[in-house]
């Protein structure tokens, strides 16, 4: 809290040239029935650096305008007309929401009746008119730096600085207030880390603490790095009892990824802490609570997360638990899936399934997108929906990356061998192997052992995953270009690139989202789009390839509109190895082979 105080004390006169205070950023209000008065302070304090000032000329208007300004102070000139400087003090000190709001009284008046008087209803200090300027500077900073210490040590725990049960109470409340217009899921986290206990009653209340300030710097990390809130006034995260903590989740898209989140936290909290006594391996237990389902309001909502906080206790170490039973069971499930996922490759239950790419000047089958499956021994066929998530949550995506890099290099390089066309082969690349710094040597790699020349590869991208760091992604496009694969920008249309970065962005292929493909043709805007899509791909020298193309219609549509590939059930549907290569079977018999 020392430095606290001493942040906040940074708001001298002439303060603008250093460092600035949270204080400089709080309201000041100033009551006084002369404009002039008002004006003179203004300038002051905007040269102390102030940024919010509101003057009153109307002592009358003046609480409803503090009731909705909410001042970190109010200057309040005693003599006016309308009404008494004194009236104003005694209706703010009746006020349920002003009752504690300082009030620093002007006076002209020397006796000390009139003092006494401001005193007794509830004045916090004096300033004489005329004002000196200094003086009222250091005054409104002294002021305003008591409430604010005050209203810390009211909001926060005094040993980690997180805010306690009251402040993260307010939290939870914006938070369901904007629940409805802001979308996503409202989750409520609660951690328990028996381990304080345990200090404290072997090495004592000292060695508790650093552990409790350990916890809550990388409460803090977390909550920064996951952006938690969408309110960067009210903190998602509390220490609400000796070993108690929680952490509010906000706008999330799905249960799948509160769990996600959940579990991070707790491999964060459980890493070894390093404490003066020794070092803790922290235990940790969470428990989930989300709103509506599991409470509408805070009270609830943080019973029903203690709550299951208390189950994942029985449950054992490291566990994170809903408050609702149905979430739990999903919750097993998915933990199963990911345990099983992790072998999946090694014991060769991965697939890959081609779907043919169609030529859409002269229909020939000129490639094919490598689409993996998983052939689960219980659940039968999965489709990439129900395990590629789960493989990038658990960091298996990598793995599972490079199996099919291989794989289809290794398919596509065997069909040239047996005379089936020289097929480009298109294969998806998810984000975190795009992050992982290596995946250029990966490719290089796959295509040296199937000896598939390079330009027969082209790799996937998508949107979010070029808009994140263009700089790191451009030169890692231009790294794979140098390898000679192709680059493709898979659902074209989904994202959220700028046009401005499509042009930088040395891409080959645009590939329309499905999405587009639906309504065509005779849906407008779609056509549009669509049309708009291939100009724009065509003018920055890529190809388009549709996606999704399920009608004759759609196909004519768009060939029509100049795309010059298709993909989608109307030519075929994903097909399993065999199955494709009886396809490109049949259509050499026909004499119908690609030449690359
Ligand atoms: P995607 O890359 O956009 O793949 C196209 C998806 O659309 C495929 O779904 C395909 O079966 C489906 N599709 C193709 N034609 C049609 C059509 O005419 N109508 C309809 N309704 N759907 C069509 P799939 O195979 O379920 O794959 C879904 C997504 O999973 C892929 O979308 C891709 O993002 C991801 N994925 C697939 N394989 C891999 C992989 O090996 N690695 C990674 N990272 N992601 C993969
Ligand atoms: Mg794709
Ligand atoms: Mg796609």
């Amino acid at each position: 809290m020392n430095d606290v105080w001493h942040d906040l004390l940074r708001a001298e006169p002439g303060a603008e040239t250093t460092a600035r205070s949270p204080l400089q950023d709080l309201t000041v209000m100033m009551v006084d029935d002369e404009p002039l008065m008002t004006a003179l302070i203004e300038t002051h304090l905007e040269d102390a650096g102030y940024t919010r000032f509101i003057g009153c000329n109307d002592p009358r208007d003046a609480l409803a305008l503090a009731r909705r300004e909410r001042p970190g102070v109010v200057l309040l000139d005693l003599m006016m007309p309308q009404m008494s400087g004194f009236e104003v003090l005694e209706a703010m000190r009746a006020d349920e929401a002003l009752r504690y709001t300082p009030v620093i009284v002007l006076t002209a008046a020397t006796g000390s009746e009139a003092r006494l008087r401001a005193l007794r209803l509830g004045a916090t200090d004096f300033l004489s008119k005329p004002v000196d300027e200094s003086e009222l500077v250091l005054r409104v900073r002294n002021t305003l730096a008591f409430q604010q210490y005050a209203d810390r040590a009211l909001h926060h725990d005094p040993v980690t600085d997180l805010p306690n049960d009251r402040l993260f109470t307010r939290a939870i409340d914006a938070a369901l207030e904007r629940m409805p217009t802001a979308g996503g899921l409202v989750a409520l986290v609660s951690v328990e880390l028996p381990d304080g206990r345990q200090l404290r009653e072997s090495f004592g209340q000292r060695a508790a603490d650093e552990l409790a300030r350990v916890v809550a710097q990388r409460l803090r990390r977390f909550a920064e790095h996951e952006a938690c809130t969408r309110d960067p006034t009210l903190p998602p995260l509390a220490r609400l009892d000796a070993d108690d903590y929680a952490l509010l989740l906000e706008g999330l898209a799905s249960v799948d990824a509160v769990e996600a989140v959940a579990k991070r936290l707790l491999c964060v909290l459980a890493a070894p802490a390093a404490l003066s006594v020794h070092e803790v391996v922290p235990t940790a237990w969470i428990g989930v609570a989300l709103a509506p389902v599991d409470g509408c309001d805070a009270e609830t909502l943080r019973k029903s997360a203690d709550l299951a906080a208390g189950h994942a206790r029985q449950h054992g170490a490291l566990s994170v638990m809903f408050a609702s039973p149905e979430l739990n069971v999903r919750s097993q499930q998915r933990m199963t899936l990911g345990a099983q996922l992790r072998g999946a490759a090694g014991r060769g239950e991965l697939r890959l399934h081609y779907q043919p790419q169609v030529d859409l000047v002269h229909g020939g089958l000129v490639g094919a997108e490598a689409l993996v499956r998983w052939q689960h021994p219980q659940h039968g066929l999965m489709a990439p929906a129900e395990f590629v998530p789960l493989a990038e949550e658990m960091g298996l995506i990598t793995g599972i990356g490079e199996w099919v890099l291989g794989q289809a290099c290794r398919d596509t390089a065997s069909w040239s061998h047996r005379g089936l066309g020289d097929l480009r082969i298109a294969v998806n690349v998810a984000k975190p192997q795009f992050l992982a710094g290596n995946l250029c040597a990966v490719l290089r790699q796959a295509l040296f052992d199937a000896g598939l020349p390079p330009e027969r590869l082209v790799v996937e991208l998508t949107e979010s995953m070029l808009m994140d760091d263009v700089a790191a992604a451009l030169a890692l496009m231009h790294e794979l270009k140098g390898l000679g694969v192709t680059l493709s920008i898979d659902d074209f249309g989904t994202g959220y690139s700028s046009l401005g970065y499509l042009k930088r962005f040395p891409l080959d292929e645009l590939k329309i989202d499905r999405s587009f493909v639906t309504d065509l043709p005779g849906g407008r805007a779609d056509e549009a789009i669509a049309r708009a899509v291939v100009e724009l791909g065509h003018n920055l020298g890529m190809t388009v390839i549709a996606e999704g193309v399920e009608t004759e219609a759609q196909r004519a549509c768009l060939a029509a509109l100049g795309c010059d590939t298709y993909q989608g059930f109307l030519f075929s549907r994903p097909l399993p190895a065999e199955a494709f290569v009886a396809l490109l079977e049949s259509r050499a018999a026909a004499g119908a082979v690609c030449a690359g």
